[in-house]
């Protein structure tokens, strides 16, 4: 969600940054923005547009000399998306320009206390931190300045901030959202995520929160250094080299990363089983596996599709590792806490561990003394780093906003470590998970045949995923699939509640699609649909081979009854990835929907 992008240095800064937000664009965003440097006319210049990131590059002109910029992928929390409230915003006498993620609670009140003589341009939360920067500069130095504006800010922010009147200087704060610091010979890059600094930094730096960056040029090189909030220095934190693969990052060859990642699934389940394979077993750490010692009960908290493999991971860790468990909603959980088991561990699942709605909920935990565990893709991410310990997914980078393969490694690693937590491994993981991954393949090789369904079944505006057990946890994930890249109406139900209200919205050709893998309550399943079919609905069954009959439109290569999850959503994603083709929508970024969800 929105993204941020800074550089200082030799290259030619407007291309740095424009590449750099072309990198976060797959965060979601609806308008963005660029200031930089013009030294020719010795002038800050900016750019905005509510279009996408390559009109900035289009439809401008910068010069090749530019040195220092920053730019600005917006997610509005405050003011509609149009060419105003568009960052980067600039202070009311023009001298500080600013970039702001985030959100900032408290800056109705600042405005009435501190700005009431200030004109306001945009309907931003943020043009009030420029104008408290500008303000306070009149009688400090600028760093003072931006030091006491950040003391009187209440909620998130990350912020790239330029002073017009010294254009050898970038300043930056980081306070819950996320920032870091990537460098090379060539200059200095600041931006919300690491993919931005691809090609333009050997090495990067993860930023603690309430940190304040200064970057200038010290010996014909640029450097930075990082003060706390009372303005003492603070050490340089450990380097990590950009070692990432890039190709990652390219589509190889398909039309869109969706398609991509959903075929890159079964290789995922394989480098699961690589990364956590000890002699012939997967296996947790034992500093993981020490943290469930003396639980009663599992807490997972997750958002979105995570806490549909939270969902999943509930099954796991009752029925395998034997540990009551609950799953919540991470938004609600923040602000509605239950009553809790006092020898509790908390698990936090998110795809990309910043998901702000989390991070309020594992300080909170966290305070209360409990132990956390974050399962997340991103091991440098928040989460990551602020629970007391974390497992890696593996999953590689997921750009396409709506989540396939992340979802598939956070289902993986849940049985891996609920088998790890069972007292006699009570599943063979290995052969398991081994022929899961070949039935996955399967389908995601016979793609073609779920577009030829897809065409045949899948019409109107409405639509109905119905399973049972963990079945229905897929049928949820299918359902918020296919809304989220189609945006036909889908609803994920337990097979036994279509009766109870939603039947009276089928009609004729509305599309029910029944989840089938357990044998136990095949049967009933397939009743609901036979109700639904009474009705002129649409069915169509995806089962796996021993629970299949007659005319099931889709069946798949059977698989442990508990890691069902892993093949059955595949044919659900594909069937949201070749409507949403059908229909000509965005699928790697949907309106309104954002990658990582970095505001609560
Ligand atoms: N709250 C700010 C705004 O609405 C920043 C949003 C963002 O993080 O993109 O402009």
């Amino acid at each position: 969600m929105c993204g941020i992008v800074g550089f200082i240095g030799q290259e030619k800064a407007s291309d740095v940054v424009i590449k750099g937000l072309e990198r976060l664009e797959y965060r979601g965003y609806d308008s963005c923005g660029i200031t930089f440097y013009n030294p020719n006319e010795s002038k800050f210049v900016t750019n905005k547009t509510t279009g996408r990131v390559s009109k900035l590059l289009n439809e401008n002109d910068y010069p090749d000399n530019n040195h220092l910029a920053i730019g600005h992928t917006r997610w509005a929390t405050h003011g509609v998306a149009n060419h105003s409230n568009t960052h980067p915003h600039y202070s009311m006498n023009d001298r500080f320009v600013i970039v702001h993620n985030g959100v900032i609670e408290n800056h109705k009140e600042l405005v009435f206390k501190y700005l009431p003589d200030y004109k306001f341009r945009s309907e931003t939360d943020t043009e009030v931190i420029v104008n408290l920067i500008e303000k306070f500069s009149k009688e400090l130095s600028v760093l003072e300045a931006i030091r006491k504006t950040i003391s009187l800010l209440e909620g998130s922010y990350a912020l790239l901030i330029i002073d017009t009147q010294d254009t050898d200087k970038l300043y930056a704060v980081k306070n819950k959202s996320p920032l870091l610091i990537g460098e090379s010979d060539k200059g200095i890059i600041l931006g919300s995520d690491v993919l931005a600094f691809v090609n333009y930094a050997d090495n990067y730096y993860l930023l603690e929160d309430n940190s304040v960056i200064t970057v200038e040029k010290i010996n014909e090189k640029y450097n930075f250094e990082i003060f706390d909030t009372i303005g003492l220095k603070i050490e340089k934190p450990e380097k990590h080299p950009m070692d990432f693969v890039t190709d990652e990052l390219d589509k190889a060859g398909f039309e869109h990363y969706m398609l991509k990642e959903i075929s890159e699934q079964p290789a995922v389940v394989r480098k699961i089983m690589s990364e956590y394979m000890d002699g012939n077993d997967l296996k947790i750490n034992y500093k993981v596996k020490s943290l469930f010692e003396g639980v009663n009960r599992v807490y997972i908290l997750a958002a979105g599709t995570s806490y549909h493999a939270g969902l999943i991971g509930r099954v796991y860790f009752e029925e395998i590792a034997k540990i009551p468990t609950e799953v919540f909603i991470a938004s609600e959980f923040a602000y509605n806490e239950p009553l809790i088991e006092p020898n509790s561990i908390f698990v936090l699942i998110s795809q990309s561990g910043e998901t702000a709605d989390l991070r309020a909920c594992l300080v909170n935990v966290r305070e209360q003394g409990f132990k956390t565990l974050s399962i997340t893709n991103v091991p440098t991410s928040t989460l990551a780093r602020e629970a007391d310990q974390t497992l890696n997914i593996y999953a590689g980078t997921e750009i396409a906003v709506a989540s396939t393969k992340a979802y598939i490694g956070q289902i993986a690693v849940l049985a891996i470590l609920s088998n790890c937590l069972s007292k006699q491994h009570s599943l063979d993981l290995v052969s398991e998970m081994s022929r899961a991954a070949v039935s996955m393949e399967n389908i995601v090789d016979k793609r073609d045949y779920i577009e030829e369904v897809v065409q045949k079944t899948i019409k109107g505006d409405h639509c109905f995923y119905i399973g049972r057990g963990i079945d229905y946890f897929v049928s949820l994930e299918a359902a918020l699939k296919l809304k989220e890249i189609t945006y036909i109406h889908t609803d994920g139900l337990a097979a036994g509640e279509l009766k109870h209200g939603p039947m009276a919205l089928i009609e004729k050709d509305v599309p029910v699609i029944a989840i089938i893998s357990q044998d136990h309550i095949n049967n009933n399943t397939r009743s609901n649909l036979e109700e639904a079919k009474a009705r002129e609905a649409k069915p169509l069954v995806i089962s796996l081979d021993n629970t299949s009959k007659g005319n099931d439109e889709i069946v798949l290569m059977d698989v442990h009854r508990l890691l069902s999850p892993l093949v059955t959503i595949i044919p659900a994603q594909l069937i949201a990835y070749y409507k949403a083709i059908d229909l000509g929508v965005d699928i790697d970024k949907p309106r309104n929907l954002a990658k990582s969800a970095t505001v609560e």
